[in-house]
Parts: C-alpha cells; sequence; structure tokens
C-alpha cells in the first residue's frame, strides 16, 4: 500500500464529520474579518486532533511536529460574502449581517471557502492519524478575509514568520466549475494579480443650464473611461494579458446640477509584473491628462484598495504535485487549469517566508451541467466527491514533500518526479 492510500485509508472515519461541519459552516457563514465562530470552531478540532493551535490576525494556524523533515505548509481562507444565498440546499444560509457600511447585508458561502476549511481540517486529521507513515512537520492555515485581500496580511501582521516554524513550501486550493471529484493544475501564473483604484475628478460645479460657468466633472469622466479602453487595445502588447474595468462612475445628484466632482472605481487584472506597472501608470497618465484638458481646478486623486498579488506557481512544485495527483487520482481526474482571472491573497504568505507554492482548483459540480460561477447566489458544490478529492489533494500533496518513515529521507517524491512539460 502506498503512503497516499495508507493514509487515506481513514477518510472514512473523517468523512460523516466532515459533511456535518460542512453543511453546518455553510449555514453559518461570517463576512470578511468576522469570522469568529468559523475559527473557534477550526481551533477546537485542531486542539482535539493533536495540533499546537495559535490564533492570529483572526486565522487559526495549527502546528503537527512529527519528527525532523520537511515542514510543509497548506492554507484555507474561512470568509464567506456578502450575497444573499439563493440556492434550495437545506443547509442554505439565512444568515444576515451588517457590513463595513452599517447596511444589513444577507451572507453565504458563495465562494466555497466553506469546503477549503472542511477539506483542511480533514487532511490535518487524517496526517495527524497517519502520522507513523511520515516525518517532519506539517502547519495547517486558516485565514480570515480573503475577499477583502487583507485576511493573509493580518496574520502577517501579527508575527505568523516566527510563530510558525519556517515551511519549504506552501499548498492552497479553491473550489471551482470543473467537475467534481477532479483537480486542475497549473504552472507558472495560475490567479491575476487584481487592483482596485478609486479616482476622484474634481471639475467646478455650477447651474445646469450655466455649462460655461462649469468644468463638467461628468463629461469629463465619460472622456476618461473612454481613454482608458485604448490602454488594453493600443498599449498592452498584443498576447499580454490584462483587464482595465471601469465598474463604478459616479456624479451628480439633479439634472439641472453640474457637479463638482466625480468617482470612477476602476478594476485592474494582470499576470505580469511589467504589464501591471505599466497598466496602473497609464491610468494615471490619461487621468492626469484628460483633467488638463478639461481644465480640471486641481489634480486628481488616486486611492488604490484590494490589491491582490500575482498567483505564481512555482514550475517545479506544480509538476511534483501534478505527478502526485496523476499518481492518486490517475489520469483522467487531473486536468490543466489554465489560468483564472479571479484574484487571491494566498501568496502573501509563501512570499513572506521565501518559498515556492502550488495553488490548485478542485472541482465541485456534476458532469455536463452549467456550474454557477464563484460568487453566485445559486454556488452550491456538491458535498461529494468534492470534500474527498479536496482532502485527498492536500493528503496528496502535503506528502509528495513530507519525509518518508521508513526511509528518513525527505525528497523522494521531489528526486522520481519526471522533469517534462507541465501541463
Ligand atoms: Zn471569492
Ligand atoms: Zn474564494
Amino acid at each position: 500500500m502506498s503512503r497516499n492510500q495508507a493514509v487515506l485509508q481513514k477518510l472514512s472515519a473523517t468523512r460523516q464529520w466532515q459533511e456535518d461541519f460542512y453543511r453546518d459552516l455553510h449555514a453559518h457563514p461570517e463576512l470578511s474579518g468576522q469570522e469568529a465562530r468559523t475559527a473557534a470552531n477550526v481551533a477546537e478540532r485542531l486542539v482535539e486532533t493533536g495540533y499546537a493551535v495559535q490564533r492570529l490576525g483572526g486565522g487559526v494556524v495549527g502546528v503537527l511536529a512529527n519528527g525532523e523533515g520537511p515542514v510543509v505548509l497548506a492554507r484555507a481562507d474561512m470568509d464567506a460574502l456578502p450575497v444573499t444565498e439563493l440556492t434550495e440546499l437545506a443547509y442554505a444560509s439565512g444568515e444576515t449581517s451588517t457590513d463595513e457600511t452599517g447596511a444589513v447585508v444577507g451572507i453565504s458561502h458563495a465562494c466555497g471557502h466553506d469546503v477549503h476549511v472542511t477539506c483542511l481540517l480533514g487532511a490535518a486529521e487524517l496526517l495527524a492519524r497517519g502520522a507513523s507513515e511520515w516525518r517532519g512537520t506539517f502547519v495547517a492555515l486558516f485565514q480570515p478575509a480573503e475577499e477583502t485581500a487583507s485576511g493573509a496580511q493580518a496574520m502577517l501582521d501579527a508575527g505568523l514568520v516566527d510563530a510558525i516554524p519556517r515551511p519549504e513550501v506552501a499548498f492552497g486550493q479553491h473550489v471551482l466549475g470543473l467537475e467534481a471529484g477532479t483537480v486542475g493544475t497549473q504552472a507558472g501564473p495560475v490567479l491575476s494579480a487584481g487592483d482596485s483604484v478609486r479616482i476622484t475628478l474634481y471639475g467646478k460645479g455650477s447651474h445646469g443650464s450655466m455649462p460655461h460657468l462649469s468644468v463638467d466633472p461628468v463629461v469629463l469622466a465619460a472622456s476618461v473611461v473612454l481613454r482608458l479602453q485604448t490602454i488594453v487595445s493600443r498599449e498592452v502588447k498584443p498576447g499580454e494579458f490584462a483587464v482595465v474595468t471601469v465598474g463604478s462612475s459616479v456624479a451628480g445628484t439633479k439634472s439641472n446640477v453640474i457637479a463638482d466632482r466625480a468617482v470612477l472605481l476602476v478594476n485592474v487584472r494582470t499576470y505580469d509584473d511589467a504589464v501591471r506597472s505599466h497598466v496602473l501608470a497609464a491610468i494615471e497618465r490619461i487621468v492626469r491628462a484628460e483633467c488638463d484638458a478639461a481644465g480640471s481646478p486641481q489634480p486628481p486623486t488616486f486611492d488604490y484598495y484590494d490589491q491582490y498579488p500575482l498567483t505564481d506557481n512555482d514550475a517545479e512544485v506544480a509538476e511534483a504535485v501534478t505527478q502526485a495527483f496523476r499518481g492518486h487520482f490517475g489520469d483522467e481526474r487531473v486536468v490543466a487549469l489554465g489560468r483564472v482571472t479571479a484574484s487571491e491573497d494566498f501568496s502573501r504568505v509563501p512570499d513572506a517566508f521565501g518559498i515556492p507554492y502550488c495553488y490548485w482548483g478542485v472541482g465541485g459540480f456534476a458532469a455536463g451541467t452549467e456550474a454557477p460561477p464563484n460568487h453566485s447566489p445559486f454556488f452550491a458544490p456538491l458535498i461529494q466527491p468534492t470534500l474527498d478529492t479536496g482532502t485527498s489533494a492536500l493528503v496528496v500533496a502535503a506528502l509528495s514533500r513530507l519525509g518518508d518513515r521508513a526511509d528518513g529521507g525527505g525528497a523522494q517524491a521531489r528526486s522520481d518526479a519526471p522533469s517534462g512539460q507541465p501541463v
């Protein structure tokens, strides 16, 4: 029996509580930065399983030290979204909460982070139960506030780097619209860098009937919005990837009042740091020049927020994980994920340690059905085989790096990994 099989044969014991835990977590989602109940439940389970547990920056980190050997970190995110759930599930969320603006909002696990938490808790228990099969240290990290790009940083700011043994590799996963039972891997950039910028354009207010006394911020904003479309079409090299979206343009209150300012909310996605820098600089250049052209009375302001780093899988680690997945799941259950234009703050933790990482996708939907996208009010992954697959994927990836109890070595999986082209 392989090490994977030896550790995963206990899946029959974790499956039952995992499914119950998942339904409970799905029914009780918590917004970014408010994950108190979830974090308490996670910490309690990790303690019961034998992990040394710390609460840091709203997150939970459990360490299972199991002798000399590699340190491997796996991460799950815990937060839900201000989306009112519209599924027909028996365990659908009916919860509401108050967001940062004071508004009462429906909340749900519309991004599937409840899957991630449940799978990582299961993997943590399986590795603890199967500790005789490996050696090294397994770190299970549960972060808050992924959806606001702030939770990983909050844990780092709370001292994460000094609080745990330095990992040599980090793993993360996301449930996506792939077929349930499959996993999707990708070498290199897998999730885009994401930047949001709030741009304030200043005009000069006037009566709607007296435009000659104004600098009209609505006309200025219209000009800016159109000109921003030329960044991707005219400035980014064909074949390079960039998205520039003006998601909100707000100015004025009444037809007969010319407002004194306009506010644009712009979202940028890129896979390459040089492209990202160019696009952000181009936005500022265009906005400043349009404000000059309009005779704006004061320079525009740029307020950057919700900034997500690039998720850029290490080629060697991604190849080793892909081979380990193929070995366990079979070739037909391991697909090429491709690049996804969503963004994540997962990479902040491995980047803080200066270590390579691999982030993969887990399928959650029946074959042949049209899966609702993440963040949809109808997002409802199948409980199985999704939980089993996500749990197994974490165990298999971790064991591909953890040391072998029998020979005392830790590099077996890596040295055996073929050096062919990554998927
Ligand atoms: Zn999300
Ligand atoms: Zn997510």
